[in-house]
């Protein structure tokens, strides 16, 4: 079994963002960078996967500018066989990515295709679910757990009632969550290995993609500043002020 995982490279999740002053998105310029979270745990399970005997390779794909094939390279650091780095220098929406990656899974011709739930940077959600639609398979999303059972996964998903556990015919489309697993660290002799081991380089132009944007961005704000707090003294104050105050009891 061959599964593609696909990696983004995003503001890394502790960076404390800043919106441009023009309003025009978020400062990246000397801003620490990492893979997308819910991207490593697909990794990790694949991997895991692998080391289980039941998955004989794994690629990374990213799509991005140059900087992006540094996700590439930690997916190889932990155990994945060989990346593919789409090169594309413009912002690129999910609808692009999708028809992207659907090129590269008709190339690939993979059985599993793991990617995160959704990229932290802009929250969409889309890009699996999109090419689970490109390529008519089966889609499982939000996955705490996954069992690979011979032509089949059982999927055990995040739903606001609880626990949900599906089955899905192989081939099929992962989006993983959080809790799947816990990504390994990528050790210092398997950094060095992983420098070794090939990224193919895709230009957009040679996949024939329209990844035109359609979506305007008409503007990016600041949340409101919250306002300071204050320590009371007693339960009584606390709740004479919620209830006088705040209004909420
Ligand atoms: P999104 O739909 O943007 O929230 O992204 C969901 C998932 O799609 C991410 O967690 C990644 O696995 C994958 N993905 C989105 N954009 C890219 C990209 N530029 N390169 C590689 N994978 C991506």
């Amino acid at each position: 079994m061959k599964i593609l995982v696909a990696v983004k490279r995003v503001i890394d999740y502790n960076v404390q963002i800043r919106v441009k002053e023009d309003g025009t998105g978020v400062v990246t310029d000397n801003v620490k960078m990492s893979t997308n979270p819910p991207d490593d745990n697909a990794v990790e399970e694949a991997v895991r996967i692998k080391e289980a005997g039941k998955a004989k390779e794994i690629v990374a794909v990213t799509v991005g500018e140059d900087k992006a094939q540094e996700t590439v390279r930690k997916a190889l650091a932990v155990g994945a066989d060989k990346g593919i780095h789409v090169k594309v220098d413009e912002i690129i929406e999910p609808l692009a990515v999708s028809k992207i990656l659907h090129k590269i899974v008709e190339k690939e011709k993979p059985d599993l295709v793991f990617m995160g739930k959704q990229a932290i940077d802009d929250d969409c959600n889309q890009t699996g679910q999109m090419l689970a639609a490109l390529l008519n398979w089966p889609q499982a999303t939000f996955a705490s757990k996954i069992d690979v059972k011979d032509k089949k996964l059982e999927v055990t998903r995040e739903v606001d009632e609880g626990l949900e556990t599906i089955e899905v015919n192989i081939p099929a489309i992962v989006t993983c969550d959080l809790r799947l697993n816990e990504p390994r660290y990528a050790s210092l002799p398997n950094i060095m290995k992983a420098k070794k081991k090939p990224i193919e380089q895709i230009n957009v132009s040679d996949l024939g993609v329209d990844t035109k944007q359609r979506i305007k961005q008409i503007k990016v704000e600041e949340p409101p500043k919250r306002k300071a707090g204050i320590k009371v003294a007693n339960v009584e104050e606390l709740v004479q002020k919620l209830k006088n105050e705040a209004k909420v009891i």
